[in-house]
């Protein structure tokens, strides 16, 4: 493959395109290999689930989790799903491997729910190239189904890009009020950072907007990002949407983020993310204490 590679690069050469780095061909080599064990991994369930809270910025009651994939690799080099995730999505492993999330987490749901607490909500990441993929919806209302959860206590994580408006839009449109319509909840993920259009948020249905890490970063010393903040708070407040503040990391953040009157926080102030026997002793502390 490598060979191929290279005459790929000396055939484009003598068609005039003068580019060619070793960095190219060990970058193809790396997708190559993480490609191959992502499959690998995916047929022997080699993926585990994170929890992270999401709290209550006032009771500091924990209201919600998302779950964050990890993909435990033994001695080898830890891959982030910041690396592995883009990988998946180019090659369409994501489709397989999000079901594995989505069906993982409503079955966890199921697990905690009786024990620790019914109002808890879970919250999987979602990329676009699942949303469009055939039989999507069906797949989600039939593991909702089969673990007898209702679909209000799921809610899908999305990115703005994955929002974004393309040729295929309506199919999205769609999707997102099929989903909608039995009870999930849409919220838009590292919100102002991605491709922020407004009128989205009128023609998509959303229920929650998430404020990205970057912009709770060095608050309140950093006027601009307050300022962002406060108006993606009253943004939200004015669509009737709920707003979470992501990566919270101080005490200071939170004081602020309160006054603000966001209502959900979530970081490593409260807790990263943990797994699930973690996260099931966070969830019955936090149901004593209330
Ligand atoms: P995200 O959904 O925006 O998740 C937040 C990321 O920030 C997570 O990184 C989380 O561990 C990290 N984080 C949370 N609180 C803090 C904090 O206080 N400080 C700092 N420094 N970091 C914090 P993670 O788990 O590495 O995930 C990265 C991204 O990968 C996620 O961003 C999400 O877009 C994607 N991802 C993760 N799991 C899945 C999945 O199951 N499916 C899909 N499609 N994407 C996933
Ligand atoms: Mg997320
Ligand atoms: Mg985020
Ligand atoms: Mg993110």
């Amino acid at each position: 493959n490598a060979d191929t590679a290279m005459y790929q690069a000396k055939k484009s050469e003598q068609d005039n395109v003068y580019f060619y780095s070793s960095e190219l061909t060990e970058n193809t080599i790396k997708r190559w290999s993480v490609e191959n064990q992502l499959r690998e991994s995916l047929e022997n369930n080699d993926f585990i689930l994170l929890y992270q809270p999401k709290v209550c910025s006032k009771t500091h009651s924990i209201v919600g989790v998302e779950a964050l994939i990890r993909w435990p690799r033994g001695n080898e080099t830890p891959i982030y799903p910041s690396e592995f995730i883009p990988i998946a999505e180019e090659t369409g492993l994501i489709i397989a491997l999000g079901k594995w999330v989505i069906e993982q987490a409503i079955e966890q749901l199921s697990l905690w729910k009786d024990s620790v607490c019914q109002e808890l909500s879970i919250a999987v990441n979602v990329s676009s190239r699942q949303l469009y993929s055939e039989g999507f919806t069906e797949f989600v209302i039939g593991a909702l189904e089969k673990f007898n959860i209702p679909a209000c206590k799921l809610e899908m994580e999305i990115t703005e890009e994955h929002l974004a408006p393309t040729n295929q839009e309506k199919t999205i449109k769609e999707t997102l009020q099929t989903l909608t319509d039995i009870g999930i909840k849409i919220s838009i993920d590292d919100f102002g950072t991605g491709y922020s259009s407004l009128s989205q948020l009128k023609i998509l249905p959303i229920s929650v907007l998430k404020i990205d890490k970057s912009f709770i970063d060095n608050i309140p010393d950093n006027k601009q990002n307050v300022a962002i903040i406060k108006s993606i708070i009253s943004l939200a407040k004015n669509l009737n949407l709920k707003v979470v503040a992501e990566g919270v990391e101080t005490i200071e953040q939170l004081i602020c983020l309160r006054e603000y009157d966001c209502e959900i926080i979530q970081g490593y102030y409260f807790s990263k993310p943990v797994s699930d026997c973690e996260i099931k002793e966070l969830l019955i502390s936090n149901s004593l204490s209330n």
